[in-house]
């Protein structure tokens, strides 16, 4: 299970020192649980990847290489900043920052070459799903953004599905639109490479997930975590729903006995 904290355009550098600090104070996250957290980018290599209680990620990266491209960061910046995630595609930059899907597949080529595991988003609109076309419009985002990778690469990808009208809002998906959204997803996965590969590979939920429905969403056999917003802003309560993914590990683990 992966719990990843997306902080957007949130904190000053010392509120985010104090997170760190704060959730450094609470226990450890349970076996089978990884942590991550992604601060603005300014604050990136100030925050000391290698003391920190959580994997470092940045919530972008620049589709090209190095040169002259004013106000970029390429993804070995990042790298040498201790980054180790990279969000990429996430819906407020496809739909607010021209992250078309050919940039979006430009940036998770870079991730990956600079040796970092890409969390790739994917995720329909209201009027997608009104339409009864939410399949097709999330299907459609990993072919284009991932199918061109070679198996060996997908070690590195996460694949968070994240329904547009669910983040943020306050609207969730209930457990069974994200499980049946996550089993497309990884049979998807399975098609295009194997059933190795798809079983590898985390598939997160995003979109108002919090303490009060982590553990019925957790529970979705295709669910391995969440991307969260708001929720990871404040430490007891992101805290909280790395608790939650250590009760769904030791869960499946029981069911497997
Ligand atoms: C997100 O932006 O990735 C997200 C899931 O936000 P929230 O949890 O606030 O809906």
């Amino acid at each position: 299970m992966l719990v990843a904290g997306n902080w957007k355009s949130n904190k000053s550098f010392n509120e985010a020192r104090e997170f760190a600090h704060a959730f450094s104070q609470l226990p450890g996250a349970p076996e089978g649980v990884e942590v991550m957290v992604a601060p603005p980018a300014p604050y990136l290599a100030a925050m000391g990847a290698d003391s920190l209680p959580f994997r470092l990620g940045s919530q972008n990266v620049s589709a090209t290489g190095p040169g002259a491209q004013t106000g970029e960061f390429t993804a070995e910046m990042l790298a040498g900043c201790g980054v180790q995630d990279v969000i990429v595609g996430h819906s407020e930059r496809r739909d607010g920052h021209g992250d078309d899907d050919a940039r979006v597949a430009d940036k998770v080529n870079r991730v990956l070459d600079a040796g970092l595991r890409v969390v790739f988003c994917c995720g329909e609109s209201l009027l997608d799903r009104q339409g009864d076309v939410h399949f097709d419009k999330v299907l459609r985002q990993l072919e284009s953004g991932i199918l061109h990778l070679p198996a060996e690469a997908m070690v590195n990808v996460v694949v968070a599905y994240e329904p547009i009208w669910a983040i943020g809002t306050g609207l969730t998906a209930t457990a069974e639109q994200a499980q049946e959204m996550h089993a497309a997803i990884r049979g998807w996965l399975t098609e295009a490479y194997d059933a190795e590969v798809a079983r590898a590979i985390p598939l997160l939920y995003g979109g108002s997930c919090k303490p009060a429905n982590a553990d019925e969403l957790f529970a979705c056999p295709d669910v391995d975590g969440g991307l969260i917003g708001g929720a990871s802003l404040e430490p007891s309560t992101f805290h909280a729903l790395v608790e939650a993914a250590g009760r769904a590990v030791g869960n499946r683990e029981e069911a497997n006995v």
